[in-house]
């Protein structure tokens, strides 16, 4: 990877510029956010580019960014109207391995997530363990020096591009739920899975059932101890949160109801600038807390149950954005209609408020974290 500015203002004007010579221009501000496969030329040139992982370490072939950087280096990627699906390797399963992976899973996996040779999605979710993971049901037994895997999972984002799956399996059901859980590594073509999209309220199936019936898999795809799976998975959980809890969701868009303002002339309105700036402050109000806990993170210690205030704040803030949008769309707003703005871009207002539904949803819905916050920071009764 090239050297970059150790200044931030420098290291921003670099980022921009690399962005505005390298991404497609035909890609930008897409109407719905690309997929794996229409994001992967772009996620090979990032490769080539050493900027996969903004926030791996550097011996990992990560960027190794300070927390400021990171946010500075998303921010570009708004800017620039790059919105692609969360590539899980790089932000879920790939901290999980360098905490907790053995250096033979660490050497043969990293490399192939940062070339965009291995697509992971994430198996956490079942019918009846969602909120209550801990419940999970899908069973991996021993077989000789195979794990044999039986059940299912559902709501498993971009299953049907995915070359891979991490999942959660129970592995005893003598024990405690939490302490009966396994980490797993499973490629998606193993005989025995079967993946049936679901579609959502766009019409479109980003994520899927996945079925698993005697699918086997190596001993040593195992990642920590049997057992030792929720431990693991909880440990990156805040990660997790202060990653679903990006302030970028709220600010992305924020900036294209900026655009659609300027382009239908709203700012005339004293009603709605008073709208859109009470937005934007709690934006920044966002961004500020944000920074704070990614500085937590960044001096190697954990976060606590505070950065349920972050996921809960910015996934709300992220639907009352979009709620103004949607009004401020007018008679657009009710339909398929994409929109021509003045700056060049154009935009289907009806697609960013359907992004924002489930993010009170997935990652842990609004009402645990508000059981979290209850019952950790307020100390209410449980
Ligand atoms: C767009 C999207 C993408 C997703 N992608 C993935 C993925 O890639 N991989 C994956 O594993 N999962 C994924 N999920 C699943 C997601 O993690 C779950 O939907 C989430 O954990 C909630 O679980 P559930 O849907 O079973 O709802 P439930 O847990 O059944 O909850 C239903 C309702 O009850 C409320 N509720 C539940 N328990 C409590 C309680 N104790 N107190 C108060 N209220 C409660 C919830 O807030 C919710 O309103 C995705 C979900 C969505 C919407």
């Amino acid at each position: 990877m090239a050297a970059l500015p150790a200044d931030d203002h420098g290291f921003r004007l670099q980022v921009r510029a690399w962005l505005e010579a390298n991404f497609p221009h035909e890609l930008r501000f897409p109407t719905r956010r690309l997929d794996f496969r229409r994001s992967m030329d772009w996620h090979r040139k990032l490769a080539a580019q050493g900027w996969v992982a903004p926030g791996w370490p550097r011996e990992y072939g990560g960027m190794g960014l300070s927390a400021y950087q990171q946010v500075i280096f998303s921010e570009e990627l708004d800017r620039a109207g790059i919105v692609v699906i969360p590539n899980f390797g790089i932000t879920m399963l790939g901290p999980l391995l360098i905490r907790f992976g053995t250096e033979q899973q660490k050497a043969y996996y990293l490399p192939r997530i940062l070339s965009g040779e291995d697509l992971w999605c994430q198996g956490y979710s079942e019918p009846g363990a969602g909120s209550d993971l801990a419940s999970l049901r899908t069973s991996a037994e021993l077989d000789g020096d195979h794990w044999v895997v039986n059940g299912q999972k559902i709501w498993t984002t971009m299953a049907q591009q995915a070359t891979h799956i991490f999942l959660l399996v129970r592995t005893d059901r003598t024990v405690k739920k939490q302490r009966g859980i396994s980490f797993l590594l499973v490629p998606m073509d193993s005989p025995g899975i079967t993946v049936r999209p679901i579609d959502n309220i766009d019409g479109y199936s980003e994520f899927a059932e996945v079925f698993f019936d005697d699918v086997r898999v190596p001993r040593d795809a195992m990642v920590g101890e049997v057992n030792q799976g929720w431990s693991m998975a909880k440990a990156l959980l805040g990660s997790e949160r202060i990653l679903l809890g990006s302030p970028k969701l709220a600010k992305f868009p924020l900036q294209r109801l900026e655009a659609l303002a300027h382009t239908l002339g709203l700012f005339e309105d004293p009603v709605f600038r008073d709208r859109y700036v009470t937005l934007a402050m709690e934006v920044e109000d966002m961004v500020a807390l944000y920074v704070r806990l990614l500085e937590v993170l960044r001096r190697g210690e954990s976060l606590g149950e505070e950065v349920s205030v972050l996921k809960l704040a910015v996934t709300e803030l992220f639907q009352r954005v979009t709620d103004l949008l949607l009004e401020a769309a007018g008679e657009y707003g009710a339909t398929d209609a994409v929109l021509q703005l003045s700056d060049g871009s154009t935009l289907k207002p009806v697609n960013p408020y359907y992004l924002s539904r489930p993010a009170t949803i997935y990652g842990g819905s609004s009402e645990v974290q508000r059981n979290i916050l209850a019952k950790a920071l307020l100390r209410l009764p449980g």
